[in-house]
């Protein structure tokens, strides 16, 4: 129970050896676990949410295929567990009291939990996901919020991860709106990856590529259905998130699944932004909106003639280390993601004389590369149309952030990450903050916009 893309995905990775996907697949996670963890013992851990969705069927599947168990972990549902090291290290004392492989029961947080605090003891674990909301079910590493700072920790993936899709399409609705959030940014992810390889910076790898563009345009296909919880649907949307897990794990790193709409989201998460919330602001909500944000600013990218860069005009006020280092302090108020965010800035400053051998290739491969990032990216309109209909977040008034907020977090989310994208193009032309500011002017795609209703799970 599997599919034909999903087994190609795995022939490349070399730590999950094996995803059961389909509706009923609960039914296999006894033989998933048996086959890959031969005479292994078993301890399920969850919280009460997922537990009520999939943890009985797992157990019962378990001892059917005469794995032995010990008795499950159940965290309280409310709050909703929160991935950070503290837990980690709950999980890891908890698993170090037994010789049991953990089998993870749950959607993002619970899984990424369990990954990090099995990869600590060494031990390999199952996967049993219970909703369509995250990409990071297969990835190699984890998303843990260290000392405050969200950070994705180097760990083994699982090595089997159990797909059912009955059991995610019955999820609330918006655990699927959030998966749609992080998977429709592999469109802009991918057009960052495109012009990171045109400029020389990082190639891209195309048979990674295809593992993550490949299944994207079905899997966004039917926001209607996902809505309804529609199973084809779900199916769809579940093959292109395990994919773009694999993907991070074949390549290993976060480059094929993560650009710069991803980092709105890593942004806000560290500021804590709805971390206190209810149900607190989840990664894929996030992550959609920074997909619009990017799709919106690529828009008046492409309309650039990049060609025609004053590439002298902008060496004659290159920054120097300091004022550069200076830049990136002022833009982040937040001490521990200020100090973060400097590193990460060092790490892809450049001298005036790279700047220009940069610039230069920018202006030279700029009109192939905008026609190439012409074909890959989606009109901002179309995207925000399919996180409305799904049910995600597609206007920052939704999750209580002003415009103006959501403007210098394009300017921040620059400075958080080395890996480079197309705000790193921009910073080098000197074109950032003008190019953003052109989208909260008077025609550009943030203008004017319409508040909308805050988000609440009703909606
Ligand atoms: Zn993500």
């Amino acid at each position: 129970m599997t599919t034909s893309r999903i087994e190609t995905a795995l022939a490349g990775a070399d730590q999950t050896k094996a995803v059961v996907l389909g509706v009923g697949a609960l039914d296999l996670t006894g033989a998933a676990f048996r086959d890959q963890l031969p005479g292994k013992r078993a301890v399920i851990i969850a919280d009460e949410n997922t537990w009520a969705a999939a943890g009985p069927g797992a157990e019962e599947s378990l001892r059917a295929a005469g794995v032995d168990l010990d008795e499950p972990v159940i965290f309280p549902g409310r709050p909703v567990l929160f991935a950070d090291d503290a837990m980690v290290e709950r999980v890891r004392d908890i698993l170090a009291g037994t010789d049991a492989a953990a089998v993870s029961v749950g959607s993002g947080s619970v899984n990424d939990v369990v990954k990090n605090a099995s990869d600590l003891l060494g031990r390999p674990y199952l996967s049993v996901c219970t909703a369509a909301s995250v990409d990071g079910y297969t990835a190699e590493g984890a998303a843990i919020t260290v000392k405050g700072v969200k950070s994705t920790v180097p760990c083994r993936a699982p090595v089997a991860v159990v797909v059912p899709v009955d059991v995610m399409a019955a999820a609330p609705s918006r655990l699927t709106a959030t998966g749609l959030g992080d998977l429709i940014e592999k469109v802009p992810a991918g057009a960052d990856w495109m012009v990171a390889d045109a400029l020389g910076v990082e190639p891209v790898d195309w048979d990674v590529w295809d593992l993550v563009q490949g299944p994207l345009q079905d899997a966004i296909a039917d926001p209607d259905g996902l809505r309804r919880g529609d199973t084809e649907a779900v199916a769809a949307l579940s093959e292109g998130l395990q994919m773009s897990g694999l993907a991070i794990q074949v390549h290993g790193t976060s480059r094929p699944a993560s650009g710069a709409g991803h980092y709105f989201s890593h942004q806000w998460e560290m500021e804590g932004y709805g971390r206190d919330w209810a149900i607190p602001l989840s990664h894929g909500f996030k992550v959609g909106l920074g997909t619009l944000a990017m799709c919106a600013l690529y828009e008046i990218v492409l309309g650039l003639d990049l060609s025609a860069l004053d590439i002298e005009g902008r060496l004659q006020d290159w920054p120097t280390p300091e004022e550069d280092r200076a830049r990136v302090e002022a833009l982040q108020p937040v001490p521990v993601i200020r100090e973060s965010a400097v590193r990460e800035s060092a790490g892809k400053y450049l001298t005036a004389e790279a700047a220009r051998k940069r610039l230069e290739t920018l202006r030279r491969v700029w009109p192939e590369l905008r026609f190439r990032l012409g074909q890959q990216l989606m009109p901002a309109s179309e995207v925000e149309d399919i996180l409305r209909r799904v049910g995600a977040i597609h206007h920052p008034s939704q999750i209580g952030l002003s415009l103006e907020q959501l403007r210098i977090t394009y300017l921040r989310a620059q400075t958080i990450r080395t890996r480079y994208t197309v705000l790193d193009t921009l910073q080098e032309a000197g074109l950032l903050t003008s190019v953003v500011d052109r989208l909260f002017a008077p025609g550009g795609y943030w203008y004017g916009r319409s508040p909308e209703p805050r988000w609440t799970d009703e909606s």
